[in-house]
């Protein structure tokens, strides 16, 4: 097995055991593998090992990347885990099987739009700052279930849960209870919520998604 392959197995070990200490079912956790700014030949061994779920952060980078990856892996499944500009809503929606980013109404109005036209439904997810920091992404924990019904009735999008990412030095557990709270709230089922440092965290307040990236990947340059 190449390191990336232990480290792998290691993850879904760990993904396993928190969902039993949380008297959770198994396998309702679901793992996205965080490929961002590794090259595919880094890639394509976790493919090999069976993780089918990816996640990228920037468009122009996985468009580089994974077409000839996803050929040799069609079935594998790429998320938008990064900030989304209007402008590259259609590569994004082409491209994409969900975006964890949706976060202001222009975009919704954008993703709406192209998602009509290309008949693709990527699974979305509203980015919520629940940190209330000035310079993130995401709504307000405020604005999250005005904005989620506004996607639903204005923008005619069907939302399926929440992302956030907490303040980098701040105990994640209190984040992921807001998130959570607030899923119950918008009448959402999905929580995109928990990384390498805390994805333990992240299931015992009720990750369905966790995002990892460097556990598996091993550190970025
Ligand atoms: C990079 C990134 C991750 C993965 O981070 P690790 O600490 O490497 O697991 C998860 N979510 C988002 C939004 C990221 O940008």
């Amino acid at each position: 097995m190449t390191d990336a392959q232990t480290r792998l197995a290691a993850v879904k070990h760990k993904i396993a055991e928190a969902e039993k200490t949380a008297g959770r079912a198994a396998g309702s956790t679901r793992l996205i593998a965080v490929s961002k700014t590794f090259p595919a030949e880094a890639i394509e061994p976790v493919l090999a090992a069976g993780q089918r779920i990816f996640g990228e952060n920037r468009v122009q980078e996985a468009a580089a990347k994974w077409p000839g990856l996803m050929e040799k892996y069609p079935d594998a499944e790429l998320h938008l885990i990064g900030p989304l500009q209007t402008n590259k809503v259609r590569p994004a929606v082409n491209m994409f099987h969900a975006i964890h980013t949706l976060d202001r109404d222009r975009l919704a109005a954008a993703l709406a739009k192209e998602i009509a036209k290309q008949g693709r439904h990527p699974e979305l997810f509203v980015e919520v700052n629940t940190g209330d920091e000035e310079q993130k992404a995401g709504v307000a924990p405020s604005e999250a279930a005005a904005f989620v019904e506004r996607c639903r009735a204005e923008h005619g999008l069907e939302i399926s849960g929440l992302m956030c990412i907490p303040p980098f030095h701040e105990d994640p557990g209190p984040h992921f209870a807001l998130l959570a709270k607030l899923a119950g709230e918008c009448g959402v089922r999905d929580l995109s919520m928990g990384m390498s440092a805390d994805y333990e965290t992240a299931i015992a307040h009720g990750a369905t998604r966790v995002r990892v990236g460097s556990a598996i990947f091993g550190a970025r340059g």
